[in-house]
């Protein structure tokens, strides 16, 4: 019988594996890809986040594949609203790390196999769950053959995309907003710095931030879902709002997004818990969601630990789920605001939301505080 058996090696489940075998746990983690996408989702990593990576070790390395973004800064129709210091954080790492989720996931699964190289089973699908008292079993799917493996805890770390609705005791509640996104990175000629750029216009946001390799990464809100963009459009969207001019030929992906909300009711329910995208996803807009898994992992690591010494941890799980799922609510709030702020506006509303941007802007405190707000401190 294994210790914790993780179901889903994404970033989440792998930071909670690289938790848990640091202290010496027996973890399993199963994945059921045998092979990543190259398509980079996450590339903000946010302070608090950091702290818990260098439990792991993997701070330093992480910031050396990143860019450290220091600043924030609105624009409008040409001119500058306010802008965001994160460089003056009273924290260790006072920046957003922007590095694509591809590399942070290239770090955490060496770190895996550094602890332990059986720990991570690629290309094994965990086809279902039978909860007891005091451990699960799970049947396992690998190449065609199926099997079995039992473990004292069993952690659901697969995605937003897991049924984590049909768990027992942990249904969840889904909502599609009416808003559509889409995205394409692009290369870079260092023109723009190394700041987080909002343009607020008219037609809608375009957001835009440094990438490693001199690129950047655009994000533009559009009235009507484009599953596959072509750099065209992207460019020719970015060019008709902001006057920049992007290279199409310099594209290396494009995607198109429409945000979700869902949450499980509780993170957990006996043996089996549920942690990252599967407890809770929220818009991408604000760059939250990988973050609050990983800060999940920080949280249930220590418990899992205690209770493999034979102490009983259900309080601490109860506090565990109410305090992650309030996170993630905060989160979720804060990621429809931003959405809600980069709505396309007809004049007068925008000249007023500009204005209210731009005394927030000149506020000390108050700028603080929504730098504070956006890198999770
Ligand atoms: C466009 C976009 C931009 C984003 N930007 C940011 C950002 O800047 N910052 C941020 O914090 N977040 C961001 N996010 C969110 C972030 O990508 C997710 O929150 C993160 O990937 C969740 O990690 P996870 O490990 O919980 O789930 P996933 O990354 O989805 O990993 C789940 C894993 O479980 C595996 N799996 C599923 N079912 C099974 C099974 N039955 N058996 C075995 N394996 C299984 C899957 O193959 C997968 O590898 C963004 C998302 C999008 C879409």
């Amino acid at each position: 019988m294994i210790d914790v058996a993780v179901v889903g090696g994404g970033p989440v489940g792998l930071f909670l594996a690289g938790l848990l075998l640091k202290a010496g746990a027996t973890v399993r983690v199963y994945e059921q890809r045998l092979s990543r996408s190259s398509w980079s989702r996450a590339i903000g990593v946010h302070p608090p986040s950091l702290s818990a990576l260098a439990e792991l070790d993997l701070a330093e390395p992480l910031t050396a594949a990143g860019i450290r973004v220091r600043r924030g800064v609105a624009f409008s129709g040409n001119r500058q609203l306010a802008s965001l210091d994160f460089g003056a954080l009273d924290h260790p790492y006072p920046y957003i790390l922007a590095v694509p989720q591809t590399a942070t996931e290239q770090l955490l699964m060496s770190k895996t196999h550094a602890f332990d190289d059986a720990a991570l089973q690629d290309g094994v699908q965990v086809t279902g769950v039978a909860l007891g008292e005091r451990s699960a079993t799970l049947s396992l799917e690998a190449s065609g053959c199926a099997h079995t493996a039992r473990a004292r805890w069993v952690v659901f770390a697969d995605g937003a995309a897991s049924h984590s609705s049909n768990r027992p005791g942990m249904h969840s509640r889904h909502k599609t907003y009416a808003k559509h996104f889409v995205m394409g990175d692009f290369a870079d000629d260092d023109a723009l710095g190394q700041d987080a750029l909002l343009y607020l216009e008219r037609a809608g946001i375009v957001e835009s931030f440094p990438l490693p390799k001199k690129q950047r990464r655009w994000v533009i809100r559009v009235p009507l879902p484009q599953a596959a963009p072509s750099s065209d459009v992207i460019a020719k969207l970015v060019s008709h709002r902001t006057g920049l001019r992007l290279d199409p030929q310099t594209c290396t992906m494009t995607s198109g997004f429409t945000p979700h909300r869902a949450f499980v009711s509780t993170m957990a329910s006996g043996c089996a818990l549920v942690i990252g995208d599967a407890a809770h996803e929220i818009s991408p807009i604000g760059g939250q969601g990988m973050n609050l898994g990983w800060l999940d992992g920080a949280h249930l690591a220590p418990l899992l630990l205690k209770s493999l010494t034979g102490r009983d941890i259900a309080a601490d799980l109860a506090g565990f789920s109410t305090e992650r799922l309030l996170a993630a609510r905060r989160a979720a709030l804060q990621a429809e605001l931003n959405m809600t702020l980069g709505a396309p506006f007809p004049g007068p509303v925008l000249s007023a939301r500009n204005l209210g941007i731009r005394l927030v802007g000149k506020t000390p405190a108050a700028a603080t505080r929504i730098a504070r707000r956006f890198s999770m401190l």
